[in-house]
């Protein structure tokens, strides 16, 4: 099937064609036929199945450009939903001559949305209140809507928009087109087509599986306040190019673009109370891929067309498994691969099932990664890099040209130093410690070291641990010695498992076969600027105590001592009280953020409407 068989006019067909669109989904091959037929339409669609072109052809199909007036009037829940449908049907009118949408929301200053109605546009894409405003300024007029679209009319609902909608509607021509399109349907739907509309023609189409089936869905369990660590790690692991993180409400969200800011990254937010500008200046970054990550919340998200997000992660969990969906609908989009992170809390395993059984699927747990692993990652991925580069880079670069150096040489320093550059410093958090409860911590008589085998701790099945006089003291983090070791030491990927670092040393697991030439190529060698010797774990007297990880909370940094137990008891309790602390934090936002949904995205209209009854 293709777009020509639909009946489209062979302006709009060239139009696709510079789109690239080649197939019609399933909603379009459906709907847009007996739409340019001229029937009233009821499209129920899941979100991402290409509903907007559904209904922007046929209306764009009506529309006379001679006539310079609003021609179509379609109502939209959100402000960057409306803004995000006018730049899609402008792309289709491309060769429609003198055709064009605008969008008018709340929130923004009336004078450009008036200016570019006075212009004389045909194709009108609105929020309900601004859109009421204008028709009863006479800046909008009605008398010649031939078609009339609701996107999104369960979102509409769900925002109350109910009775605004009515209000339009009783402006409008009663000789009209009507196309509704809607993710869900509900009583209260139902009861809106039938006011607005008789006999529509109804197509349904039912998602094949709920969840995109490429994108891999996985969990961490993560306390709170190691979230932003943990999120930094997949960011590290180089694969996030354009990351979409979602939390559930707007403290969150800063604290998280906050965190990530401290720490270099190229982060922005999107949430319903940024002013409208900005919102749409944060989005063009992310689209043009100038925003690494973006962090958002749900009502802001929602029905935005975000496309080629390679991970998406969900800092919190969504208390809807709607939400969840609509989160995890921005990646593995039109059969891409993608990836979904999902981070939950000890109390969050109740709300996980119920999630999955909605979507009909378990997620994979996973551990956190560790440091090492987070380095094996990178590298992998700047491998990937530079073989996608090397399709492009031909030529020689004319400073490379006299050096007198093999090529193996060369590349090993260059790849070195690209593993130097960017990289960043983790810091240890109480998902890397080897249990909650601390074993390693104790100073009875088990035998701890056959717990180490294979737990979830070490990396490795079996490990020779070896000594590296150089530690805490001089600045030595796991990213140095797992540089150390891959690049100097020459340790294949795998072969390199705990690293624990002390005040003066650091004991290194790796793998029994891959110790002596790491002996040998380590006996002598530098790590942040001293020299320092790496041999067998003697277990010197004084230094076989467990180690503690203790996050330094002055500095945000942390450190490893050797400890007795009684510290752990009293970590693990300051952690405790710190979650509890935070999730009531994020509870109380919660609530708070709920009462506020309502009045959230479209403001100016609803402050208005609880200060004075606006109708006659
Ligand atoms: P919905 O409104 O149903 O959530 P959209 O209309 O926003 O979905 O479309 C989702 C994405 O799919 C957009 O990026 C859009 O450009 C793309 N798309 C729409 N129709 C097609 C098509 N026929 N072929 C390929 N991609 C399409
Ligand atoms: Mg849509």
């Amino acid at each position: 099937m293709s777009f020509s068989q639909l009946g489209i006019c062979p302006e709009i067909l060239e139009a696709i064609e510079v789109l690239g669109f080649e197939t019609p989904s399933p909603i379009q091959q459906q709907a847009i036929p007996p739409a340019l037929e001229g029937h009233d339409i009821v499209g129920l669609s899941h979100t991402g199945s290409g509903k907007t072109l559904a209904f922007s052809i046929p209306a764009l199909e009506n529309i006379d450009p001679n006539q310079r007036s609003v021609q179509v009037l379609c109502l939209a829940p959100t402000r960057e939903l409306a803004v995000q449908i006018c730049r899609e049907v402008d792309k289709l009118a491309l060769f429609l001559d003198g055709v064009s949408a605008v969008p008018i929301y709340g929130g923004a200053s009336f004078a450009p949305q008036l200016a570019a109605l006075r212009r004389g546009v045909q194709f009108v894409v609105g929020t309900p209140g601004r859109v009421i405003d204008l028709m009863e300024q006479g800046e909008l007029p009605t008398e010649h809507i031939t078609t009339l679209i609701l996107d999104e009319a369960d979102e509409m609902l769900d925002m109350g928009f109910q009775e605004d909608i009515d209000r339009v509607v009783s402006l409008l021509p009663a000789e009209r087109q009507t196309l509704f399109f809607s993710a869900t349907m509900s009583p209260a739907i139902r009861a809106l087509i039938n006011r607005l509309s008789d006999n529509p023609q109804e197509i349904t189409i039912e998602r094949p599986v709920l969840t995109v089936p490429t994108c891999e869905q996985s969990v961490y369990e993560v306390v709170f306040s190691s979230r932003i660590e943990v999120l930094s790690r997949l960011i590290e692991m180089g694969r996030m190019k354009r990351g979409l993180v979602f939390a559930n409400t707007k403290r969150v969200v800063d604290d998280v673009v906050d965190g990530l800011l401290a720490r270099g990254y190229s982060v922005d937010r999107l949430h319903g109370d940024m002013p409208q500008t900005l919102r749409e200046r944060v989005m063009d970054s992310f689209r043009r891929g100038n925003l690494n990550v973006l962090v958002a919340t749900d009502i802001a998200a929602r029905g935005l067309d975000i496309d080629d997000v390679d991970i998406v992660v969900n800092f919190e969990l969504p208390r809807d498994p709607e939400d969840y969906v609509h989160r995890i609908g921005r990646t593995a989009r039109a059969g891409r691969k993608g990836k979904a992170v999902t981070f939950i809390g000890r109390r969050d395993f109740s709300l996980l099932a119920r999630i999955e059984r909605f979507i009909g699927t378990r997620m994979q747990h996973e551990k956190v990664m560790t440091a090492v692993q987070v380095e094996e990652a990178r590298r992998e991925a700047l491998v990937d890099d530079i073989l996608e580069q090397a399709a492009h880079a031909t030529e020689l670069p004319d400073e490379l040209r006299d050096i007198d150096l093999p090529a193996e040489q060369l590349m090993a320093a260059m790849f070195n130093l690209l593993v130097a550059k960017g990289s960043c410093e983790l810091q240890a958090i109480p998902e890397d410690r080897p249990s909650r409860y601390g074993k390693r911590d104790s100073n009875d008589s088990e035998p701890a070291p056959a717990a180490e085998k294979g737990n979830d701790w070490s990396s490795l099945q079996q490990s020779t641990t070896l000594f590296m006089n150089g530690g805490k003291l001089i600045g030595v983090r796991p990213k140095d010695v797992a540089g150390l070791f891959y690049n100097e030491g020459g340790a294949p990927k795998g072969t390199v498992g705990d690293i624990r670092i002390f005040l003066k040393h650091t004991l290194i697991e790796v793998s029994p076969e891959m110790a002596p030439q790491l002996l040998e190529r380590l006996a002598t060698c530098s790590i942040c600027g001293y020299e320092v010797n790496v041999r067998e774990d003697k277990k010197p007297e004084g230094d076989n105590r467990p180690a503690v990880h203790v996050r330094d909370r002055r500095s945000g940094g942390s450190s490893t001592y050797p400890g007795k137990s009684e510290r752990g008891g009293r970590f693990e309790r300051a952690e405790r009280y710190n979650n509890n602390r935070q999730r009531e934090r994020s509870d109380r936002n919660e609530r708070k953020e709920r009462g506020n949904r309502r009045d959230r995205e479209d403001s100016p209209f609803f402050s208005r409407f609880t200060k004075k009854p606006r109708r006659s």
